[in-house]
This record gives C-alpha cells, structure tokens and sequence, in this order.
C-alpha cells in the first residue's frame, strides 16, 4: 500500500513522475536505451536538460528577464559557500532564520565580512525576525526562504535594493513569488523538485566577474553558464526526473495552482493543531511555513498512542527534527490533501482516545 508520504527530503514527488521515471530506466523515448546509459551528450539528454532550463525559468516567471537556470550537483550546502566565491567581495548580510542559515553564514564567513542582520536564535528560531536594518557597503543580502527544520516561511521579503540571493530549497515552485527581486536563487532538489543529486541555480547574469578573487572552474557561475550546465556530467537521472516534475506542476496550472493547493493543506493541518487542545503549534501564526508544520504534544506521555495512530494509518516520516522535537509534516506539492486528512483523522482519534 503506498504510504502518506510527509518525508522532508528527499520526498514525496507526483505518482506519475514515479512511473514515468521507472520507465525511462528501462526504455528512454523508445531508444532501446536506459536514461541511466546514455551520454550526456546525447541529444535525447541535451534536450531534457534544455527543457527543464527553460521549465524551471518559465514556471518563475524569469524568462528573456537575463536569467540562467543551472543543474549543479555537491547541494544547496555547496550553494552556500559558491554564493560567496562568487559574490563577495567585502562584505555581505545574512538574515539568520535557522539551521541553513547558518551554515550558509559559516561558509560565507571564510571569504569576506558578515553581517548577521537579524536572528531568531532567541527562540529557537520559531519565528521570522522583520525589522532589521540591512547596510548600504555591502555586495548582497542573503536569506532563507522556508525553515524545514522550524516551520518558518518568509512571507514579505525586505526590499535592499542590493543583491538578492535566496535559499528557497524547501519552497521553490510551491508559491507565486515577484522572483525577479531575487539576483540568486538556489534549492537542492531533493525539497520539492525531484531526486536527491541535483541543485537548481537560477542567477542573473549581471551579477557576475564583479570579484576579485580567481574562481576554481567547477565553484565559478560563468563556466557553467558558459557551458550550459555540462561543463562536467551533470547528474543525468536527477534532472530527468526534475524536469518531468516541472513538467507535471506546469500541466497542473503552475505555481498559482500549488499555491493555491498548498495552502489549503496547510490551512487543513494548522486549523486542527490550534483547535485540538492535545497539539500546539511549534512556529509564530504569521511566519507558519505552508510547506513544513512543526507541532508537538501539550502532555508527551501521549506520544507512543500518538504515533501508533498514524502507523497504522499509514503515514510516514512525520517525527520532528532532533531541534525541535514534536512532529513536522512536510506538505511538498506533490502530497495529496487526503494524506493531511489522515493526519487531522489521527489527531482527532487520539482526543477520543486519552
Ligand atoms: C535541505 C536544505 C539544505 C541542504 O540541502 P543539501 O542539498 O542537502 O545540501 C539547505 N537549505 C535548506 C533550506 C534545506 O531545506
């Protein structure tokens, strides 16, 4: 029986990308061939990496607006110390919002100044800090868009007027966004795109060769972008699979219809945590991420009738991050309402139960 899938990474991705992905491991577009041996250079391959190039920035709403979408691999861990090779010359600003945030503010760290705008380490990052001031003398303003660990979700990005980079892994294609404020975007897949193995680089063109510093190939934004996305084998199924998702959310009516279908998820799941008196919610109502909820029991000593409810409701990987504790449902674009609806079912069982 297919499990209710609220995994936060990697995780839930369309039954329909699942089925046509197995297939293309036997038999890729009827080539007597399986998209696991072919060359990357292969037209078949070139042309799933040009459409899901264009996929991603169509979907944002970024194309002909110089803009380059790269598939790189190493994660949006890499991502977090490229950003910096890349960009920082002097000084840069980070808004810490959790776990990503500041590993992102650690790797930046070894290549220039950083300002740590605002934080919400005073309360376990349960919330999104909003009046800070951002300096002027800096090279870019750095945040996370979505707390997988916390359940924060940035609403309202501030307005800089500087370089914009944004780690969006846990939110990207889930919300209609203006993401052209943004110069970087970056989101390893394994969130809401497809596999594990690849990361999608959305960056502006005109923020590049503005440092001083000698860029090794495989960390410089230009060498791929120059090679378009193949200055080395790109991990091939990853972005197969990646670009049939994107596919699959673009004939699902794109980013307006996730939006819109995530929010009803969430607004199902967060309406039961605040109305039954056995749950409280981890996160600040106004931040409340629409893609991972954080909630844990008022009396612990409910736990193990708890999770033997949704065990055998069939529900999988909804315990908490160790920071956290408590559960965290992770609400991907691919995860069916009925699936939340078997978790509101259980945490309404357990109220009949103690
Ligand atoms: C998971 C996650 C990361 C780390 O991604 P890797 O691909 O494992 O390096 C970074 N940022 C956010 C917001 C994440 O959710």
């Amino acid at each position: 029986m297919k499990k209710h899938n609220f995994s936060a990474g990697p995780c839930i991705l369309p039954q329909e990308v699942f089925k046509e992905a197995s297939q293309a491991i036997l038999d890729f577009n009827n080539s007597g061939l399986s998209i696991l041996e072919i060359s990357h250079r292969s037209a078949d391959f070139v042309s799933v990496m040009d459409e899901a190039q264009s996929l991603a920035l169509e979907l944002l709403g970024l194309k002909d607006k110089g803009y380059k979408a790269l598939f790189l691999q190493g994660g949006a861990s890499m991502q977090f110390l490229m950003a910096a090779y890349n960009l920082l010359e002097k000084k840069a600003a980070y808004l810490n919002t959790g776990t990503w945030s500041s590993k992102a503010i650690k790797e930046a760290k070894l290549f220039g100044e950083i300002t740590e705008v605002a934080s919400s380490k005073d309360r376990n990052f349960n919330y999104i800090p909003k009046s800070y001031a951002i300096p002027e003398d800096i090279d870019y303003f750095h945040c996370t868009s979505n707390n997988t660990i916390f359940g924060t979700q940035i609403k309202e990005f501030p307005a800089t007027g500087k370089t914009m980079v944004c780690d969006m892994s846990s939110d990207i294609f889930s919300r209609e966004l203006d993401f052209a404020k943004f110069d970087l975007i970056y989101a390893g897949a394994q969130k809401n795109m497809g596999p594990a193995g690849t990361t999608l680089v959305v960056i502006k063109e005109d923020i590049l060769g503005k440092v001083s510093r000698k860029i090794p190939s495989m960390m410089d934004y230009s060498v791929h972008i120059s090679k378009d996305s193949m200055f080395n084998t790109p991990a091939v199924y990853a972005v197969y699979v990646s670009m049939l998702t994107l596919r699959w959310i673009k004939s699902k009516g794109g980013l307006k219809e996730m939006e819109s279908l995530n929010n009803e998820k969430a607004h199902l799941l967060y309406s039961e945590i605040d109305r039954n008196p056995l749950f409280t919610g981890f996160a600040a109502k106004e931040d409340r991420s629409a893609m991972n909820a954080t909630f844990n029991l008022t009396d612990e000593s409910h736990k193990e009738i708890f999770d033997k409810l949704w065990k055998d409701a069939g529900v999988n990987g909804l315990n908490g991050h160790r920071s956290v504790g408590g559960y965290r449902a992770s609400m991907y674009n691919a995860l069916p309402l009925e699936s939340v609806q078997v978790v509101v079912d259980c945490m309404k069982e357990l109220e009949n139960k103690v």
